[in-house]
């Protein structure tokens, strides 16, 4: 690539509006435009970034054997009503009319039309197992959109969905994409740390996110300095403000402090807490003969003990409620847990332990109060003030190694055991081993591909602008030319130096824009460009070529074979 022949366009001044670094900088480098809150023009510099991440993502889900197809955007109403999720997905959906007012929505994430296009493609077990993926334009409606392309409406996000007969071999594929996404964010460059995460509104059991480690990340972790344990503490925030029913005496106690453990809301209700292996969810009916729910789920094995919660809940007769009639009741009645402003998050940890941690929602409506977790399909709405942490850094490890640390992380990717719920949902079966019908397990698995870009400009960078990691950059090389017009030799030198490296497989772009070095320069080290050549007269007359990788400090003379070395 000729700059000459490029649209780059970079400004000097420090855009307002940005508050973090990656933010200023893609816009400084004029790698983004902004055409409206969170949807982005990606110019013809930004994409070349884009590219390469969707590329290093698709080679490495290819080789892990995953199977690339391309669902659209635009979804129907009926697919979203088929699992409830039309109504229960919350604000982040954007609903959509066409001409005939039929309603459709622009895709936030793609379950419900990979299960569409799995009922009726997939018909044996003999298909299975298979993991479809596609690298397609998502758009959630974030209540604020910020920080760019990190937290935007319109996004560019790589899912995945695999479809199994067992547990075990959903297992397994959970395990070999976790490691396929290990393989992206160090080929990336990146300084990641996988971690226990929270199933959130896509619902399911496993969960791990990936997150680049940033200060200025949006999450929380947790980890161990002395094992490889680490958690999301995403924070929990308070919901919209809004007038509150009454909630009785032990809610308001629960209601003021924010910093709570497991425990400290146990004592607070006065609820024991018990080990058990399984997540539950009690289902009874009130002194009315209302049914009602609690549900009562952890992360790890912990679990708020169900006898006294049903009690406090005030069910009567009461058993453990399956996950079909949860997610039946949760359609019938969204809005179980009273008006969503009744309703306030609580982050919990249990034993202080990260590995055990969970996330409830203590809230009161005018029948009394739930206690539910989040991570069963419940959706609440994008909270507003950040503020509640409840682990502490220096605490000791949950598994008796090391002291708790926190970082902040940035979430790029996030790995889920799905289960049978949307294949439930949406009867799509298999026929098994035996000739029975069977409804297949999922996983899904998503990278936040535009989102990583910047992220990775989040931890390289310094007061010049950006350092791009080797695979992310959108040339490797840049040869700067100075004042090729005046001098044909050194024209002559560049152009030739130019197609040398471009032809040994070096991206290289050529600055024959004619620039005075300084701004030339300062333009190669904002876009981020490793390596930078230049040519002049001086270096051409010696026989050699002016050589300086982004992080160095100084210049070199180096030789051609010197200079090749450099370049790899
Ligand atoms: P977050 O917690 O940041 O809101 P999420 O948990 O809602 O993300 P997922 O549903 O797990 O996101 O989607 C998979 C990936 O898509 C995320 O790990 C993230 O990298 C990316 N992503 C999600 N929302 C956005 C967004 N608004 N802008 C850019 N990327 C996003
Ligand atoms: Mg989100
Ligand atoms: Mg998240
Ligand atoms: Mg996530």
């Amino acid at each position: 690539m000729r700059l000459s022949q490029f649209h780059l366009h970079t400004t000097k001044e420090t855009p307002a509006d940005a508050e973090i670094i990656s933010h200023k900088l893609m816009l400084k480098a004029g790698m983004i435009r902004k055409l409206a809150a969170g949807l982005y023009t990606w110019s013809p510099l930004g994409l070349r970034v884009l590219r390469k991440v969707e590329r290093a993502v698709r080679e490495e889900m290819d080789a892990a054997g995953a199977i690339e197809l391309l669902m659209p955007t635009i979804q129907p109403q009926e697919l979203w009503e088929e699992t409830g999720r039309w109504e229960k997905f919350g604000g982040q959906l954007l609903k959509i009319k066409d001409r005939k007012e039929a309603g459709y929505c622009y895709g936030p994430t793609a379950e419900e039309v990979i299960t569409d296009f799995a009922r009726s493609e997939l018909s044996s077990y003999k298909q299975l197992p298979v993991n479809f993926y596609n690298i397609q334009t998502k758009f959630r409606d974030e209540i604020r959109p910020r920080f760019g392309v990190m937290r935007a409406r319109e996004f560019l996000m790589k899912d995945a969905y695999s479809f199994h007969i067992s547990e075990e071999c959903l297992g397994r594929e959970y395990q070999n994409m976790y490691d396929a996404y290990g393989r992206v964010f160090t080929r990336l460059g990146l300084k990641f740390r996988a971690v226990f995460a929270d199933t959130g509104a896509i619902g399911g059991n496993a969960s791990h996110e990936f997150h680049v480690l940033a200060d200025s990340g949006e999450d929380a972790i947790a980890f161990s300095t002395g094992s490889d344990y680490a958690a999301n503490v995403e924070l929990a925030e308070a919901v919209a403000p809004g007038p509150r029913p009454a909630a009785s005496e032990a809610m308001r106690k629960v209601d003021t402090p924010t910093q709570k453990t497991c425990e400290d809301v146990a004592a607070l209700l006065g609820i024991g807490l018990e080990r058990t292996a399984k997540s539950v969810a009690i289902m009874g009916a009130d002194a009315e003969g209302n049914p009602q729910f609690v549900l009562a789920l952890v992360r790890g094995d912990h679990v708020v003990n169900e006898i006294k919660l049903a009690k406090l809940a005030g069910l009567g007769d009461y058993r453990l409620a399956t996950e079909a009639e949860i997610v039946e009741h949760l359609g019938a009645q969204p809005g179980f847990l009273g008006p969503v402003n009744a309703v306030r998050p609580i982050r919990v940890v249990a034993d202080r332990s990260v590995a055990a941690m969970a996330d409830f929602v203590v809230g009161a409506n005018e029948n009394g109060f739930h206690l539910a977790g989040v991570n069963w399909g419940r959706d609440l709405p994008e909270p507003e003030v950040a503020d509640i942490r409840n682990v502490v850094e220096g605490d000791p490890s949950p598994d008796g190694h090391g002291t708790l640390g926190i970082a902040r992380g940035i979430e790029v990717g996030h790995v889920f055991q799905l289960g049978r719920r949307y294949a439930e949902a949406m009867k799509c079966t298999v026929l098994d081993e035996t000739g029975k019908a069977a409804v297949p397990l999922m996983g899904c698995y998503g990278i936040g591909v535009s989102r990583i870009v910047a992220a990775a400009i989040e931890q390289n960078h310094d007061d010049n602008g950006i350092c791009w990691p080797e695979a992310m950059a959108p040339w490797q090389a840049a040869v700067c030319v100075i004042n090729p017009k005046k001098d044909a030799a050194v024209a002559e030198a560049a152009e030739a130096l130019y197609r040398e490296l471009n032809a040994a497989g070096i991206e290289t772009v050529l600055d024959d824009r004619g620039l005075r070095p300084g701004a030339m320069f300062a333009d190669m080290e904002l876009i981020g460009v490793p390596h930078r050549v230049v040519v002049s007269e001086r270096v051409v007359a010696a026989g050699s070529f002016e050589y300086r990788h982004r992080r160095a400090s100084e210049a070199e003379n180096l030789d051609r074979a010197g200079l090749r070395i450099k370049l790899g």
